[in-house]
């Protein structure tokens, strides 16, 4: 299925500017976000393409490349092949929905009730080769991030101490001031939204309850998986601090360029060279597979250069289903640069036969 235009998805013009684009992912956001539509594919397939179409646009480079080349321009992936690590709180972390809710609608409408806090959603860039995109795979990864400090047990307090309550905000972590209509609710001054305060903080962690880590996380790589596919892992991001519920990982693919076979869509593409006699005369030949076997494949008398065979099925697979691509052999018939004395003979006695002349004349054509 064609890829809808990045402007037509967040719904602007093309000569918007940042804050009405990031204005129009909000509002997107907010109607689709997973949270709000809970089993509803639609609205989670409507945000994914939402947040695409955000992160593309809202990076004047990746925007301008966008804007130049259309999806191609920024469909490459090779500036991080290689396991690359980029924080994405930028579009997540700061995007509060509970906030944003609470604001226009005063309190009670949150669903969730005491909000709990969330960690930033986390992306890692992972390259893979061909080959294991068509077979599939399991993948050890590392990822840097915050986890709960085990000597405080996630609570910032030194052994002996405890975190108190905030008297500002009686631990709520957040204070609600009314302001004509609204209600708007602001994060504590005094606890910074911890709702806690920590007088003797530990010192592991100084007292933000959170350690720096390396977690590793085996990723399952699904057969047939293309580059720009994006893998959700619940719950693998950053912790949050003081407690709540972690952020989600994302994995983004990106298959590497193979020195043999290229993808379209589903079939895979390769090229084989085969002599000039085997071409006129045909035969049998053996031709390579992704899948490390190789394929007996019939050269027809009189095949032509850049003629192409189809094999069915010995494709990429399906993502999720069954069944595979085909693979397309393409022929290039080669010309022997160098030949012998006898070998010109030959081909000399070959072409009086077939009363062809070796003057080069041009074909008549009328
Ligand atoms: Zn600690
Ligand atoms: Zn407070």
């Amino acid at each position: 299925m064609a890829k809808r235009d990045y402007y037509e998805i967040l719904g602007v013009a093309k000569s918007a500017n940042d804050d009405e684009i990031k204005s129009a992912y909000r509002k997107l956001a907010l109607k689709y976000h997973p949270d709000r539509n809970k089993g509803n594919a639609e609205a989670e397939e409507k945000f994914k393409e939402a947040t695409e179409a955000y992160e593309v646009l809202r990076d004047s480079k990746k925007r301008a490349q966008y804007d130049q080349f259309g999806h191609e321009g920024v469909g490459n992936f090779d500036g991080f092949g290689k396991g690359a690590y980029r924080d994405f709180s930028d579009i997540f972390g700061d995007f509060d929905f509970g906030d944003i809710f609470e604001g226009f609608f005063g309190s009670g409408f949150s669903s969730r009730g005491k909000r709990q806090k969330r960690g930033s959603d986390l992306q890692y860039d992972l390259a893979v080769e061909l080959e294991e995109a068509a077979t599939g795979k399991e993948i050890q990864i590392e990822i840097p991030r915050h986890e709960p400090c085990t000597s405080c047990e996630g609570t910032g307090a030194a052994s002996g101490s405890k975190p108190i309550t905030c008297p500002v905000c009686n631990g709520a972590g957040q204070i609600r001031q009314a302001q004509g209509f609204f209600s708007v609710t602001q994060t504590c001054y005094k606890c910074h939204g911890q709702g806690k305060i920590i007088s003797s903080p530990c010192k592991s962690c100084n007292g933000t309850g959170l350690i720096a880590k390396k977690r590793k996380i085996t990723i399952k790589i699904p057969a047939g998986v293309e580059s720009g596919s994006r893998l959700k892992i619940t719950g693998e991001g950053e912790h949050a601090q003081g407690g709540g519920i972690p952020g989600d990982l994302y994995v983004l693919i990106h298959v590497k360029k193979h020195k043999y076979f290229e993808r379209s869509g589903n079939d895979l593409v390769c090229t084989v060279d085969i002599s000039f006699p085997l071409a006129v005369i045909g035969g049998d030949i053996e031709v390579p597979t992704i899948y490390n076997q190789t394929l007996k494949m019939k050269i027809p008398q009189g095949t032509e250069n850049n003629q192409i065979f189809r094999l069915r099925g010995s494709g990429m697979p399906y993502i999720g289903s069954h069944g595979k691509g085909d693979l397309l052999v393409r022929i290039n018939v080669t010309v022997p640069k160098k030949i012998t004395a006898r070998q010109k003979e030959l081909l000399k006695e070959f072409a009086d036969i077939s009363g062809e002349s070796l003057k080069g004349e041009m074909r008549q054509f009328y």
